[in-house]
């Protein structure tokens, strides 16, 4: 079997990793160049993209920033999964928004602006925190801007008066002051079938995700069930097939959706070592037809992203249940490098384990390490 994902990055470099055991054949397809490409060496393969959509029995995303001709190309082909919508979705705000008020997903207030002036309005009907998103393009914090009060109307009109807000609007939200981030991570089959992760919690630095540790620490099993019954409510709600990410913000027992991610994501790398089934391995068994995997995990892990540093002491695998991966990319500034993935048999073990892995890595890459070590340790057995 073969499935072609869009994109060649890390993520179709771990669903290709997975589908190894299964006799899946990964290939990925550079959509700068479009041309096929081997998903760990990225060198070109023999086939042109005509002759991969053919043989491919499947085709999917690895980021849902996919030129739109390559997608609309892609869906006429019927193999295309998450569907071009449900891509789209995760591409645009204004539609991911759309969308959680069509299903009664609940949210953060928002307002959509096509032109700066319109910023006012948002202060008078959302108040002077806010969160200002670029509706397209945006990753990792990139494409956003805050407003903590008021006076800072003038600079921030100024900021956003040289983009096309004809183009690409806003989405401006309320600020969320929000306890703590978590994710929920499921895939749904052709047939409706659902499996779902336990929730992981996201420690970001900057605008970016750092940690994420899974089961998250604290969540009742009322807590769980909101979670899920958001996913299939959304799954649902787009016939998804494949791998779904909801990212949310939790403020007491309640649960507000944050964003979408139609694809693997980040905060499921744990599931590489942490789960029975890897999120790669279930989202090709999803999209090839293959029966899903269990979601389960086997104990509490942590995933510690690797950002803009390629020195480190590689004695971090004498931990056990430490396990590196390296995604081979020239190291950039806040680039993602690779991840680290720790398991232990509860949470004090994780967080000891954490602990020790601080004397591997530089600090200053790793400025969320140290804390959720010593958080961990101090949860009750
Ligand atoms: P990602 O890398 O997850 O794709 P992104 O740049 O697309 O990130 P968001 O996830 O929407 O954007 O926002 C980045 C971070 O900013 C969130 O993880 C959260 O910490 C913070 N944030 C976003 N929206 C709000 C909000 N309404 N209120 C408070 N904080 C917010
Ligand atoms: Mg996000």
């Amino acid at each position: 079997m073969r499935v072609l994902v869009y994109g060649s990055g890390q993520l179709a470099q771990m669903m290709y990793l997975a589908g190894c055991p299964l006799g899946i054949d990964v290939q990925a397809v550079d959509v700068n160049t479009e041309t096929v490409v081997h998903p760990v060496s990225k060198r070109p393969l023999d086939v042109s993209l005509a002759q991969a959509l053919e043989s491919s029995d499947a085709l999917t995303a690895e980021f849902e920033h996919v030129p739109e001709h390559l997608l609309e190309e892609a869906s006429k082909t019927e193999k295309l999964f998450p569907s071009m919508n449900a891509i789209l979705v995760g591409a645009d705000r204004v539609r991911e928004k759309r969308l959680l008020n069509a299903l009664n997903v609940p949210n953060a207030a928002h307002q959509v602006v096509t032109y700066a002036d319109q910023i006012e309005d948002c202060v008078s009907a959302l108040g002077d925190q806010l969160i200002i998103k670029a509706s397209r393009d945006g990753y990792d914090g990139y494409g956003q801007w805050r407003l903590t009060s008021e006076e800072q109307l003038p600079e921030l009109k100024q900021a956003l008066s040289s983009l096309d807000l004809q183009a690409v609007p806003l989405v401006v939200e309320q600020m969320i002051n929000f306890e703590r981030e978590l994710s929920l991570i499921g895939v749904r089959d052709k047939e409706g079938n659902i499996q779902m992760y336990p929730l992981a919690e996201n420690l970001h630095h900057q605008g970016q995700l750092h940690v994420s540790v899974a089961p998250a620490p604290n969540v009742s099993a009322q807590l769980q069930q909101k979670a899920e019954e958001i996913f299939r409510v959304l799954a649902d709600g787009m016939n998804y097939v494949g791998v779904l990410a909801v990212e949310m913000f939790q403020c007491a027992d309640t649960l507000m959706v944050n964003e979408l991610a139609p694809r693997v994501h980040n905060s499921g790398h744990w599931t590489m070592t942490g789960s029975d089934t890897s999120q790669f391995e279930n989202h090709l068994r999803a999209v090839v037809g293959l029966p899903l995997g269990d979601t389960s995990a086997i104990g509490p892990s942590a995933m510690v992203n690797i950002i803009g540093c390629s020195s480190f002491s590689r004695d971090l695998l004498k931990i056990s249940g430490c396990h590196l991966h390296w995604y081979g990319k020239t190291v950039r500034e806040k680039r993602k490098m690779g991840h680290i993935n720790v398991t232990a048999a509860s949470y004090v073990g994780l967080g000891e384990k954490l602990e020790e892995l601080g004397k591997y890595v530089p600090a200053e890459y790793f400025p969320k390490l140290g804390r959720e070590a010593r958080r961990l340790k101090q949860i009750q057995p």
